[in-house]
């Protein structure tokens, strides 16, 4: 039968728990109905039916309890306080018009939801009611003497309730039950008490007073509930004020510490990529000397500003780490997915305009950030974080606005025979750092992608050495060009364009008086040559130009084309490959540049979905 509808037999198969339930109250109901006695005197009619309406008003006057806001309803003291005075069967009857009320009330649950709450119920009446019998209860006026029976139906009615919703649960998820009952009984066993110790209280009010009882109890159950909710809406506002930071609305260090923990338990056991990225605002002390500390903490809320929005829309947590350095937490990325995410956000903040930045060297807002992916060998959340600063102070050191994964520095640079000459070129460009930021940057880039070629191009060790320290120092000419030419934004004049020319010229007077760059001389005069015979300074062409020369070109020149600015859009990976083809055979070797489109379509993952180079 079953088999010819499906949608019943997923239906049942899902909602197992809830068919269990709904048998056994509706069996032990039908057990009860026979003996529902309708001859009460006007009175107690009165009564019952003023017990109808408070359950139901007792619906919605709920006790919201801190921590998760569970609600807790006392429609149970009604029910338990007619057990007393009227019995099994009258509570049972009181129950069934209660929920049949409440559930044509609250048509947007569904029909089998309530028939299951209604169920639970009718186990813990029917329970409850049966000890208490049992135990030689007496309706009607509370009795002292037949205290122990009142208390064991109270007993009974609490532990039903835990053990149907700890039974429910474990059936729907299979979590374990005796944590789940432990859970449960923690949390409850305060409220149902009072619960309980209220329906004797009552029980009390009815039989002394009736109706006027009922409506006393009514009233303070609706005073209790509405401060109960005013409480627990101050609860999670002193939360909330816990674990915010109030400069930047972001969350703080300790809330960041602990989600932290959380998600790398979660990362390991789930086995879920999770990273982690430092951030830290670019040369903040000098916009604080220059404009004041007020001024400086407009900075950091804007900063803060926009990496809630991005942060939110993007599944990140970002936190105030402490003064201006802030944390994301990014569960489900990938370091790679954290950096296209960085990058972004950090490219979005360079595009922020804010009265003052001029100032700074990027001309811009900006950060510099280090990310770490988490992995097994990750023991402790303070590696993670150790990291990431690790990454960030890389990227500080590459002239900072830029993101580092960590372990992704270049250990080539470290390689013994080049990293001291490497170091005095570095002592020479850190001149740029106040001088021109994007020269900096541009020539340490320049000088990755030359190492890569070098690999490719199997160069013999000395050569290779020449090579790339030929691409770290070629623009060191542009020292002697004026500050206000080299960060002019308008077009150049004539003269000033001279005045760039000549730094090829310049760069190698600078270098031939130094033995040790001596050799570095033609990188330096002949970057800017072109292979058609057209650049300058000689006007050299094709073979007359040294190999490596030309190949510096291409990569000076495709760095030039995807380097970020500020305000502005640059080329993308795919847009300046087309730009080398096309002045492929004019301004750049023909064959060189195919080796380098070659090199940086791999490098750049072009065609396989990514692209996302300069750095
Ligand atoms: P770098 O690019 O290397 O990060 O340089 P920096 O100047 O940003 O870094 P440094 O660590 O030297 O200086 C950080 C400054 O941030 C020092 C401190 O005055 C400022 N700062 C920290 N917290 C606050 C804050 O809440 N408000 C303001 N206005 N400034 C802050
Ligand atoms: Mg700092
Ligand atoms: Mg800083």
């Amino acid at each position: 039968m079953l088999k010819k509808h499906p949608f019943l037999q997923s239906w049942i198969t899902k909602n197992m728990n809830a068919l269990l339930f709904c048998i056994l109250g509706i069996v032990l109901f039908s057990f009860y109905v026979p003996s529902l006695s309708f001859e009460y005197r006007s009175g107690q009619w009165v009564l019952l039916g003023s017990m109808l309406a408070a359950s139901l008003v007792l619906y919605f006057y709920t006790f919201q309890i801190p921590p998760e806001g569970s609600k807790q309803s006392m429609d149970s003291a009604v029910y338990l306080a007619c057990l007393f005075i009227f019995g099994t069967s009258a509570a049972l009857g009181l129950l069934f018009l209660s929920s049949l009320l409440f559930a044509l009330i609250e048509r947007k649950v569904s029909w089998w939801k309530h028939l299951t709450n209604f169920s639970i119920y009718a186990i813990m009446i029917c329970g409850a009611g049966a000890v208490f019998s049992g135990l030689g209860g007496q309706l009607g006026q509370l009795q002292n003497k037949h205290l122990l029976s009142y208390v064991g139906a109270l007993i009974v009615y609490f532990a039903l309730n835990v053990l149907c919703i700890a039974i429910y649960y474990y059936m729907a998820d299979r979590s374990r039950i005796a944590v789940m009952l432990r859970g449960l009984l923690q949390e409850s066993a305060l409220v149902y008490t009072c619960i309980l110790i209220l329906s004797l209280v009552l029980t009390i009010l009815i039989e002394n007073n009736g109706v006027t009882g009922l409506i006393l109890f009514l009233g303070i159950s609706i005073f209790l509930s509405h401060l109960f909710k005013k409480l627990f809406d101050m609860y999670l506002q002193l939360q909330e004020r816990a674990i915010r930071d109030q400069r930047t609305g972001l969350y703080n260090h300790s809330y960041f510490e602990n989600l932290l923990e959380h998600e790398i338990r979660l990362a390991r056991s789930a086995g879920t990529p999770l990273s982690l990225a430092m951030i830290d605002i670019d040369d903040f002390k000098r916009f604080n000397d220059h404009f004041g500390h007020l001024e400086g903490d407009k900075l950091l809320g804007l900063v803060g500003a926009i990496l809630k929005e991005e942060a939110k829309q993007a599944g990140v947590t970002a936190s105030r780490y402490g003064g201006e350095e802030f944390t994301l937490l990014m569960p489900g990325y990938t370091e790679q997915e954290a950096l296209v995410f960085v990058n972004r956000l950090r490219k979005k903040v360079n595009d922020t305009p804010f009265a003052g930045v001029e100032i700074l060297p990027h001309a811009c807002l900006s950060f510099s950030a280090g990310i770490s992916g988490y992995h097994i060998d990750i023991h402790d959340k303070s590696m993670l974080v150790l990291q990431a600063d690790q990454a960030l102070y890389d990227a500080k050191k590459q002239g900072k606005n830029v993101a580092y994964i960590y372990g992704s520095s270049f250990p080539l640079e470290q390689e013994i025979e080049i990293a001291q000459d490497v170091r005095d070129i570095e002592q020479l460009l850190n001149l740029f750092l106040y001088k021109d930021i994007n020269t900096f940057k541009h020539s340490k880039r320049v000088f990755r992608y030359a190492m890569d070629i070098s690999l490719l191009l199997k160069l013999d060790p000395h050569t290779r050495k020449q090579f790339v320290l030929g691409a770290l120092i070629h623009d060191i000419g542009k020292l002697e060009i004026p500050w206000e030419i080299l960060n002019k934004q308008d077009k150049l004049t004539p003269n000033e364009w001279e005045a760039v020319r000549k730094h090829v010229n310049w760069g190698k007077e600078m270098a031939i008086t130094n033995d040790k760059f001596k050799e570095l001389a033609p990188y330096i005069e002949l970057h800017h040559e072109r292979f058609d015979g057209t650049g300058y300074p000689h006007g050299y062409k094709g073979a007359e130009i040294p190999v490596l020369c030309r190949m510096l070109t291409i990569i000076d020149s495709f760095d030039a084309m995807t380097s970020e600015r500020p305000y502005q859009s640059t080329k993308s990976v795919r847009e300046a490959v087309m730009e080398l083809r096309r002045c492929s055979g004019t301004q750049f070797d023909p064959e060189l540049a195919g080796l380098f489109i070659e090199y940086i379509e791999g490098k750049s993952g072009l065609g396989t979905g990514g692209e996302e180079l300069p750095n």
